[in-house]
């Protein structure tokens, strides 16, 4: 170790103080307890993450901990292996450089919550825009190629890249005979001009107000195939919804839909048929009045339930 005496030269008497300058190299060794050992070795060794659960207040800790902190229950024995995926709870962009940084910065240090723990701990994002990164993302653990026998033998947690998720409607067993639903839209002029170009009906008596008033109607009507295809947004997309294929829909015709009409959809579920796993459900289609202006039945096949 040197030292050398530094004057000062302030206004102070400062004859007597003096700094030293020197380099500490203290390399040491510590113990990291049964339950730090066991979590890092199983790391290293297993590419799992794992967690203590108190089992009186179901609260599994990650990183563990022999106690429980809430109820200082001894729960150093019940390990529980921890899915990779998890949720970010917080995060600050590290923007500044000093030794000891596990990547250099601009980097993000977040708090990810694992999947099935309780407790969060601290791990380095990457894979997404600083400016992108919030919380509640979706990420999973990205292991370390070489270990090191620390906690970066996870090199770092990255953004779960998810699809679309979509959620299919009632299951067969989820329906009950009684349930409905309904779609209501208005029909206009241009509902009707833009169905003659699917269908290829362009009948002057949906198309030509002078024709159609030779008519026993008096006035353009819109094709009865028109207000029928409401249905389609019941049981495609409410009830039984998502997932439903249908496999038959009949229909009567009751009355005539004007335009500017308002028609109501609705599908009602009046039968179950186990053997098949179908549902049969009752449909009505009514306008502003109320009046009946047409109805039929469906026989549809309900999405599977959910996992
Ligand atoms: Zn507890």
């Amino acid at each position: 170790m040197d030292h050398k005496k530094r004057e000062y030269t302030m206004t102070i008497d400062t004859k007597d103080c003096f700094t030293i300058e020197g380099k500490l190299a203290l390399p040491y060794q510590y113990f990291a307890g049964r339950t730090g050992s066991r979590f890092i070795t199983s790391l290293r060794d297993n590419k799992k993450i794992m967690g203590l659960e108190c089992k009186h207040c179901n609260k599994v800790f990650v990183p563990p901990r022999s106690t429980c902190e809430v109820c200082f229950e001894d729960i150093s024995e019940n390990w529980v292996d921890l899915p990779n995926t998890g949720i970010v709870t917080g995060f600050t962009i590290v923007r500044y450089e000093e030794p000891h940084q596990p990547v250099k910065p601009p980097y993000i240090t977040a708090l990810v919550k694992l999947d099935k723990a309780d407790t969060p701990f601290a791990h380095i994002v990457k894979g997404i825009p600083l400016s992108k990164m919030k919380t509640g993302l979706r990420v999973e653990a990205v292991f370390a190629k070489r270990t090191t026998a620390t906690i970066m033998d996870i090199d770092h947690f990255r953004p779960i890249k998810e699809g679309p998720s979509f959620k299919l409607g009632y299951s067969y067993d989820a329906l009950e005979v009684g349930m409905s639903d309904s779609f209501t839209k208005t029909i206009s002029e241009t509902d009707v001009y833009l169905f003659a170009g699917i269908s290829g009906d362009f009948n002057p008596m949906h198309m030509n107000e002078e024709f159609a008033k030779t008519t026993p109607m008096g006035t353009r009507i819109a094709h009865g195939a028109l207000p029928q295809c409401l249905i389609a947004p019941v049981l495609g997309m409410k009830l039984p919804g998502l997932g439903t294929i249908a496999l038959e829909v009949t229909t009567r015709f009751k009355a005539p839909t004007y335009f500017g009409d308002t028609i109501t959809a609705t599908g009602e579920v009046v039968e179950k048929l186990p053997e098949r796993r179908w549902v049969r459900m009752a449909l009505t289609f009514t306008n502003q009045k109320n009046e009946l202006v047409a109805e039929g039945s469906a026989l549809v096949l309900p999405p599977p339930s959910m996992p």
